[in-house]
């Protein structure tokens, strides 16, 4: 509608309204009355096509009378237009809400929204199957009432954006994976997501591989025992030299492969879940002293620094503890040269209690220090096999400090140093 229609319209009306007025006036004889009666009747037809237009715009009708052409018929199938997009709009929403309900209903994994105060807000069909939550009885009900695992409603007040828990569903015999994803609703309101799925077969053979690697490992422990025993007594009792120094390397691979099933067997323990951990009251500095006692006698020397800023004690699993020290300060230990710096530091500040090992050794390149927590990951074969390491220390500092709610954090260069620190929260500490 252009701005000429409006005032060719305009002007036209006006001459309408001139020549009727005109027109009666002579008929009745006088204009002023003609003109008062000619307004007056323009103003109600206008009235009454202004409630026609809104009539025609609530109940979606066509406004026959004014035909086809003109301005008003213009205005009329522009709003007419309006209210049909409007209403195919409207129409195309209501299918998408459809369609989304019908894929919501049909993936099989469980699916919940929460307000800021925990009430379940909707849910899909797998919820009643996998966790008992019922879309037409639980809307409003707080979810900690209807999901009732204690680890569930842990890990409600503790999820952090990218982790999740596997919680075991006794009852059903089944492992649930449950993941909550924080979100602002279109008011900027905090809700949550809580995606549930049934990973039963991956636990069970996740489980297999760990009984797997724990049953191999205890049963190679007594025959080499038997060939450690033998190759000892070869080396002590033979005369021919060659044959002693053979029976040496053997016995020096025989330990090797005792320290390798040492570690696994350590690694299986701390990742079986039935393992209770102790609230043991943990002295850190003389647990780093009794680790440091055992370097005091090498030829290799180092220069270890102490720094304790902390004087409360950790509360957590001791056995847990000592072996992630006993881990950290040995890499430091084994990956600088003679000479060069270890400082062992325990502090704590406003939110955590940090544990760190730093030294100023060969350093990790950047692109291993994410894998370096993995199984037997080597940075280069060659340190690995000059450092008799087994290649399983951090994996199991990092399985340690994952029971235990904490985190690693890995810092280094290249030539210049690594840092390896273990951040508790602060509510791990004892009070006093
Ligand atoms: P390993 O028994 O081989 O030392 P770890 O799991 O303890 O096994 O360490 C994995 C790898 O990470 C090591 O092979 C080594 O390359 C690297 N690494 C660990 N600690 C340090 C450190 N303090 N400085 C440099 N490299 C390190």
């Amino acid at each position: 509608m252009r701005l000429t229609n409006l005032i060719f319209f305009l002007l036209g009306q006006l001459l309408l309204v001139i020549i009727a007025t005109f027109l009666l006036g002579t008929l009745l004889g006088g204009f002023y009355h003609s003109a008062l009666i000619i307004i007056s009747a323009y103003l109600i037809l206008m009235l009454i096509y202004v409630f026609s237009l809104k009539e025609s715009l609530q109940h979606g009708f066509k406004i026959k009378w004014l035909g086809t052409r003109g301005f008003l018929s213009e205005v009329n199938s522009s709003i007419e237009a309006l209210s049909k997009s409007r209403w195919r709009y409207r129409k195309r929403f209501a299918q998408l809400i459809k369609e989304v309900n019908a894929l919501a209903s049909a993936i099989p994994d469980a699916g919940i929204i929460i307000d800021e105060f925990n009430n379940i807000e909707w849910c899909n069909r797998s919820s009643l199957t996998l966790l008992g939550v019922d879309q037409d009885r639980d809307i409003g009900q707080k979810v900690g009432n209807i999901i009732r695992f204690p680890a569930f409603n842990h890990y409600l007040k503790n999820h952090k954006m990218d982790n999740f828990i596997d919680i075991e569903d006794s009852n059903n015999k089944r492992f649930l994976r449950f993941r909550i994803v924080e979100y602002h609703d279109h008011s900027s309101r905090t809700k949550k997501f809580i995606s549930v799925r049934d990973v039963t077969a991956q636990s069970k053979l996740n489980q297999i591989r760990k009984d797997f690697i724990a049953n191999a490992s205890h049963e190679l422990k007594t025959p080499l025992t038997t060939i450690k025993g033998y190759s000892e007594i070869i080396n002590e009792d033979s005369k021919e030299q060659e044959l002693a120094n053979f029976a040496n390397q053997i016995t020096l691979q025989a330990d090797r492969m005792n320290k390798i099933i040492e570690d696994l067997l350590s690694l299986s323990k701390i990742e079986n879940s039935d393992m209770e951990l102790n609230d043991d009251l943990i002295d850190v500095g003389s647990i780093i002293n009794q680790v440091l006692e055992s370097y005091e006698s090498l030829n290799k020397k180092i220069n270890f620094k102490l720094s304790i800023e902390c004087d409360k004690k950790l509360i957590s699993d001791e056995s847990l503890f000592y072996s992630i020290v006993e881990n950290l300060i040995s890499n430091a230990h084994r990956y600088t040269d003679e000479g060069g710096d270890v400082l062992i530091s325990w502090s704590a500040d406003a939110e955590y209690a940090t544990f760190t090992v730093q030294d100023t050794g060969i350093g990790i390149p950047q692109e291993s220090i994410e894998r370096i927590t993995e199984r037997f990951y080597r940075v280069d074969k060659g340190r690995n096999a000059k450092t008799g390491g087994t290649g399983l220390g951090l994996s199991i500092v990092k399985h340690a400090l994952d029971r235990m709610g904490a985190e690693l954090i890995i810092e280094s260069e290249l030539q210049v140093g690594s840092s390896f620190s273990c951040r508790f929260p602060n509510k791990r500490l004892a009070k006093d």
